[in-house]
């Protein structure tokens, strides 16, 4: 017998599977898989892991080589069984590590990691003579600090690091260096005033507010906090100091005599940072007839465990049918998690939802703060004794996959067809939709799909009875779907010098919209002022440094961008190239049309949303705010207006540029332009007046723009079906994209050429590629993509075997590229 136990541990990084380390026997019982345990890695870092198992001592390495864990935080498990579960399904099925989904799924502040601390060694004096001017400034520091972190150390030397002086000075005996958790996690703490307890019987207390006869002040303080206190019905409730601070002006001072007078003791308690979403409740709709229908048949598939798709048409009344679903859950004493593709977006999502279920609505989402996620998270613990109210609907982004759920009952997945649930960088790269449906399987849970434009592999599964279907093909209380039209481009008469943006159609319904006090939405999808700057003499278009992207005119600034990696030059006055000044601006983003609209319509009140306008925290819901009170008339904005607004005036819906979304070279542009389109569309006349909708193109016959004017969602999906069954895209096959980045062209071309002969060499797939897959550079590296196309019937687990060997080979050859698989990718 070993005096230790062994246990597997993952750890937050990419490594490939699992470390091994060891433990004292007697820890055997606290070491459960879950529980969180620093571990040391390489030569001076500690990182806090979680124990997947405990192994049996391993038989082909060297027991006294394996080491010792370092310590144990906590003493119950952090994550349950099915979120470790959920951890290796992850990195099987997308094709990377534990550790990478292990960063993904835990918030920053519960994976500290270790710093390398400096303490002076106390009673140690040094020879001032024998100290350097270096390790002087060091020690000097250290007697004043105690301790120093090694990169306030080199702050202090002005140096890039402190070692080499650290070092000296260790060796002289006066300084030692120790590894120390950082505590990223620090709960928020206030101070409560109590009465100590042999106060609380009355002549004693009597008594003790005598004393204080010649202290009105503090006479006055007491006698507030005995009835915040409820001293009289003998509650004795703890009273926030700062609350009794509010109430009697400037009483710092007397409360702090009464704590050294012993007639109030202080005690620090946590406090929550989490407030329940909370609102006025409101009252449940009566649900139409279509929208019962809808519910019944969720509810059969809920009974027979099957996903169902909510295929409902905007407007239709999708929330009011998940509030019911919702409610259900509710009832039968289990919890939900409501899944949106983007909380930014969704913030009047949230509101509704909160009103609707008062108190009992938490949210979870990367823009939070990570004390705040780690509170979420704690809060969501068995045995959680703090002060966070417990979530019983948790609305969030995809991350929320990975919380520790305890009881889930439902999970809906609104928006299903949303690209914002697919994680593109870093890995895991995972869809939240189709984590959800492995999460729903795995526990035995029904789920919900919901959108207006269903992905095309929902469809599909709909249509084969994978999952069962319920729709809503009317809006809610006989609100007509918009009118439609196109305006073709083409065949506009333009004034001489007009930039063709906005057509004479447009202006006169904006012009209509203004004269009755409507409101209107313009989308185009580039965000700028213009799309590029060109040449008329060189055809010169400046290009970003490091990426091999044109950059945008950014006017506000007079700056020339990259949208990728914020690249930006100030714009120059002549073509760089060869000096001409005939030197123009091409194409328009939103800040071009806005300028636009504000010469054709003096006087509107406009306003803009997309990514340079949202920057500043709070500012998408100002606009939003000020969109919902009437002080805007016409909003132009990026894909940010496609989604969810709904909003009393709003009237008119303008497409700007659709031929920008149709022509992508990817399989799914035809796809995302009809679902985009239709999601914009759906913005319009949402209430009682039937709202229009109108689209500028040079493409008016295109399939997309005919199926969005006849409303002909299902038309398009078999048209667009029937393509992809013909050219073997998904959903009739599997995709996986091998993504290689190098710094040198060359190479990286040799070494994706090799690999696609051995991929080549398996039978049953299809192999493209290498080929650039958009901007061949980016951040200067180079980008190559191989695609392969799996039928659907090739066995899953002997083809991911043979991509993880060929990974391991690429690795280990000289100057090899990165190499990153996105399974089931999404563009
Ligand atoms: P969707 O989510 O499908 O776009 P909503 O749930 O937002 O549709 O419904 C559109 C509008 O109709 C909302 O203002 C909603 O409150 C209202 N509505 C939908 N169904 C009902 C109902 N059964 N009773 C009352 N109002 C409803
Ligand atoms: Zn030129
Ligand atoms: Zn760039």
């Amino acid at each position: 017998m070993s005096e230790f136990v062994f246990i597997q541990v993952v750890v937050p990084q990419a490594l490939p599977g699992l470390l091994t380390y060891k433990a004292p026997l007697p820890l055997a019982k606290k070491l459960l898989p879950g529980t969180r345990v620093v571990v040391p890695l390489g030569r001076s870092k500690l990182l806090t892991g979680v124990l997947h198992s405990q192994i049996e001592p391993p038989e082909d390495f060297p027991l006294e080589k394996i080491r010792l864990l370092a310590d144990i935080p906590d003493d119950d498990p952090l994550v349950n069984a099915t979120q470790l579960e959920l951890w290796e399904w992850m990195a099987d099925y997308y094709l990377c590590t534990p550790g990478e989904v292990m960063q993904a799924a835990l918030p920053p502040g519960l994976k500290s990691q270790s710093r390398q601390m400096v303490h002076r060694i106390p009673g140690a004096f040094p020879n001032p003579e024998e100290l350097s001017d270096k390790e002087y400034i060091l020690w000097e520091a250290l007697t004043i600090a105690e301790s120093l972190s090694m990169s306030q150390a080199a702050l202090i030397l002005q140096q890039n690091s402190a070692a080499a002086t650290v070092k000296m000075l260790m060796d002289k005996g006066l300084a030692v260096v120790e590894l120390q958790m950082e505590e990223r996690f620090k709960p928020k703490m206030a101070g409560f005033l109590e009465l100590p307890p042999e106060l609380k019987e009355e002549t004693a207390l009597r008594a003790a507010l005598e004393t204080l006869s010649r202290a009105p002040k503090q006479l006055e303080v007491m006698m507030v906090f005995l009835q915040l206190t409820e001293a009289f019905s003998k509650k004795f409730i703890p009273v926030r100091k700062s609350f009794l601070q509010e109430k009697v002006g400037q009483a710092g001072t007397a409360i702090a005599e009464l704590i050294k007078k012993g007639l109030l003791t202080e005690k620090q308690v946590e406090i929550g940072r989490l407030q329940a979403q909370e609102g006025a409740e409101a009252k449940p709709a009566v649900l139409n007839e279509e929208q019962q229908k809808a519910l019944a048949a969720l509810q059969q598939a809920a009974e027979k465990k099957q996903p169902a798709l909510l295929y409902g048409i905007t407007g239709s009344g999708k929330t009011e049918v998940y509030f019911e679903c919702i409610q259900n859950t509710l009832n039968q004493d289990k919890d939900v998690l409501f899944l949106v593709p983007e909380i930014a977006l969704t913030t009047q999502l949230i509101d509704r939802i909160a009103l609707r279920f008062s108190g009992l609505v938490g949210v979870y989402h990367s823009h939070m703060s990570e004390a705040e996620r780690v509170e979420v998270y704690r809060s969501m613990q068995p045995g959680y004794m703090g002060p966070n109210p417990y979530p019983r609907i948790l609305v969030g982004t995809r991350s929320s996959l990975f919380l520790p759920h305890q009881n889930l009952g439902l999970i809906v997945v609104d928006e299903e067809h949303d690209p914002g649930y697919k994680q593109t960088d870093p890995a895991p790269r995972y869809h939240g939709r189709d984590t959800a449906l492995w999460l729903a399987r795995h526990r035995g849970i029904p789920i919900v799909l919901g959108s207006a434009t269903p992905s095309l592999e929902s469809w599909v599964n709909a249509q084969t009875g994978k999952y069962a279907l319920a729709t809503l093909l009317t809006r809610h209380g006989d609100v007509k779907l918009p009118l439609m039209e196109v305006v073709d481009m083409g065949k506009i008469q333009w004034e001489k010098g007009d930039d063709r943006s906005i057509s004479a159609p447009l202006i006169q319904e904006l012009q209509r919209c203004l004269a009755e006090r409507q409101q209107a939405i313009l989308f185009q999808n580039r965000r700028g002022f213009s799309l590029l700057m060109k040449c008329l003499d060189c055809s010169h278009v400046p290009q970003c440094q490091h990426c091999d992207i044109s950059l945008t005119f950014h006017k506000n600034n007079g700056e020339l961008r990259c949208h990728y990696c914020g690249y930006a030059v100030a714009k120059p006055y002549k073509c760089p190239a060869c000096k001409s000044t005939r030197w123009i601006e091409m194409g328009f983003g939103t800040e071009k049309i806005e300028e636009r609209v504000a010469e054709l319509l003096p006087g509107a009140k406009l306003d803009r949303l997309d990514l340079d306008t949202t920057r500043r925290k709070n500012a998408f819901k100002e606009i939003l705010q000020r969109f919902a009170e009437g002080q805007t008339d016409i909003l132009t904005g990026t894909q940010m207006v496609t989604k969810g607004l709904d909003f009393d005036r709003m009237h008119l819906v303008a497409v700007i540029h659709a031929d920008g979304l149709l022509y992508f070279p990817d399989f799914r542009a035809q796809e995302r332009a009809f679902q985009l389109l239709e999601q914009v569309s759906g913005r319009a006349g949402r209430r009682q007046r039937q709202g229009k909708v109108l689209i500028q193109t040079y493409s008016a016959e295109h399939p997309v723009i005919r199926a969005l004017l006849n409303h002909d969602t299902l038309g398009f999906y078999q048209r667009e079906l029937q393509e992809r069954k013909t050219y073997a895209y998904p959903p009739y096959t599997r995709l996986v994209y091998l993504n290689f980045r190098h710094a040198n062209e060359q190479r990286l071309h040799q070494i994706c050429q090799q690999v696609a002969q051995h991929l080549k060499g398996y039978p049953g797939w299809t192999v493209l590629g290498p080929e650039a897959a958009g901007p061949k550079k980016l951040r200067n590296r180079y980008h190559l993509r191989i695609i392969l196309k799996i039928p659907k019937n090739l066995a899953r687990p002997a083809l991911w075997d043979y991509l993880r060997r060929e990974a391991e080979w690429i690795k280990s050859i000289p100057s090899s590229p990165e190499l990153h698989f996105d399974v089931d990718p999404i563009g």
